[in-house]
């Protein structure tokens, strides 16, 4: 087994046992980069200094018996929508080229406290608007399960950078799905924490009533141990909740046996993927064989969620874009004569194309004459959506469902069909509307070779249980342990 074929927590524990360092770990990792990364396109920036001074730091660490942390020195990498300080963060835009943070998100801070050496920033959507990386200014990651298509998105290159091995474990964002589905379409564990769980401090924001951070791995006790180190209060945040996390890995083992588990009618839909539909039901009747109870549930307005999302994940957007103006980051159209030619040329050449739609979808559906029919009509909605899951959670433990209707899709086929693409999230967005806590776990394979994913949809602060949910089903099968081929 190679080096970087381990999990965190089998790395970590050779790095505790003084057996391999940190330092190794990480020129492993180097390594593996350079060999994959060139078909892969996981990373728009590698930090090998950085994360090699931090890998000595470590294993100083270690050999004094001091580490910071369980996973101290375990190399990891990071979206591009992180601020991390003096290493250029883009968010995949080109109107923030060239920008230098002067300060660490908050998570970030967390990564580097607990002893974390940080491999470099990875690929993403353009402002993490996408389900595809394909909108990133600076060309799309391939899935490392079959390179010519999707690794999903917006967190599509921190799931091929874990997929591919050449990080041991990322954060991503997800306001609609960005962590689940990548994860699902590369065969990972991704788990978006509960609205309010994990800082968003230092990271730049897309729709801030939506968006979450939360880990991408290998393992479902690597996601526990990761989200760990992350889920705390932060004052920085005024949306952080002021709520203890608990040992995500204490009752990791506890298993199903009197579990009462919902399925939802409403995520079984015409035009999903047959062997998507038939790999999620034989995992549902796995949950049964190992004792739990499978009630069905309903979610009557699942179907109004895209529409809702669509009007307030760009409402927001339009809002927190409107900071990039040529003067403050980045990119500036120099030759502009005059400030308002200035803003109009910079934001003209610095946003890529789904971008300036979600910027005119949201000032449109703000404007006013269309505020009341557009923007609160879409609130109201969102608390019916929340209610749905609030009566959903009274019955049952927790929610199943598929994470993505289909499988890794090839690169360039959504990409001229708008709707196609917004629909890669119908399972995925429900959750973030409803600020409540939605994990992704490999649950097959199609005849393809291409991975499925399974979505466990849990109460607000819930995530403990989840994880028990996805360990359980983990244990029974071997599908995380498969590598992708690349
Ligand atoms: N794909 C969805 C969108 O384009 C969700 C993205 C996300 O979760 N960041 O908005």
């Amino acid at each position: 087994m190679a080096l970087t074929d381990l999990s965190m927590l089998e790395l970590a524990a050779k790095l505790a046992a003084g057996a391999l360092s940190s330092v190794e770990a990480t020129r492993a990792c180097l390594a593996r980069a350079a060999q994959v990364d060139g078909k892969v396109k996981a990373f728009l920036r590698l930090d090998e200094k950085g994360a090699l001074a931090a890998a000595e730091a470590s294993d100083a660490r270690r050999k004094a018996g001091n580490p910071a942390s369980p996973l101290d020195g375990v190399p990891i990498g990071l979206k591009d929508i992180f601020l991390t300080e003096g290493v250029e963060t883009t968010c995949a835009s080109r109107i923030l080229q060239g920008f230098i943070p002067p300060y660490d998100a908050t998570v970030v801070s967390l990564l580097k406290q607990a002893g974390l050496p940080i491999m470099g920033k990875l690929n993403m959507d353009e402002f993490a608007m996408g389900s595809s990386t394909e909108s990133s200014a600076y060309g799309p990651t391939h899935n490392p399960w079959a390179l010519d298509r999707t690794p999903g998105g917006s967190s599509g290159g921190s799931a091929a950078a874990v997929a591919a091995r050449e990080v041991f474990g990322a954060l991503g964002t997800d306001t609609g799905g960005s962590i689940r589905q990548p994860a699902a379409l590369t065969n990972l564990v991704g788990l978006k924490p509960t609205y309010g769980r994990v800082s968003r401090y230092g990271v730049i924001a897309f729709a801030s009533s939506l968006d979450q951070v939360g880990p991408m791995a290998r393992t479902v006790a690597d996601t526990a141990a990761l989200l760990q180190l992350i889920a705390r209060h932060d004052p920085l945040d005024s949306t952080s909740a002021p709520v203890e996390a608990p040992d995500y890995r204490e009752d990791l083992e506890g298993g199903v046996r009197g579990l009462k588990l919902g399925v939802p009618r409403e995520y079984f839909i015409d035009g999903m993927d047959p062997e998507v539909e038939a790999t999620v039901r034989e995992a549902l009747r796995d949950y049964e064989r190992m004792g739990a109870t499978l009630v069905e549930v309903s979610l009557p307005h699942t179907k109004y969620a895209l529409a809702t999302y669509y009007l307030l994940a760009p409402a927001e957007a339009s809002s927190n874009l409107a900071r990039y103006d040529g003067v403050r980051y980045g990119l500036r159209a120099k030759d502009a004569k005059g400030l308002r030619e200035m803003y109009g040329q910079t934001r003209e050449r610095g946003f890529g194309a789904e971008v300036k739609r979600r910027i005119m979808l949201g000032t449109y559906a703000l404007s006013a004459g269309y505020y009341d029919a557009y923007y609160l009509r879409a609130q109201k909605v969102r608390t019916l959506i929340r209610q749905d899951f609030s009566r959903a959670f009274e019955q049952v433990d927790a929610i199943l469902s598929p994470t993505s209707p289909v499988p890794a899709f090839k690169l360039g086929e959504k990409a001229d069909d708008l709707l196609a693409m917004y629909l890669m999230d119908v399972f995925t967005l429900p959750c973030n509307l409803a600020g409540i806590p939605g994990l992704s776990l490999p649950c097959g394979f199609t005849k393809s070779n291409l991975p499925i994913g399974l979505q466990i949809l849990g109460k607000p602060f819930d995530e403990a249980r989840m994880l028990r949910i996805a360990r359980a089903f983990e244990r029974e099968h071997d599908f995380t342990r498969r590598l992708a081929p690349v």
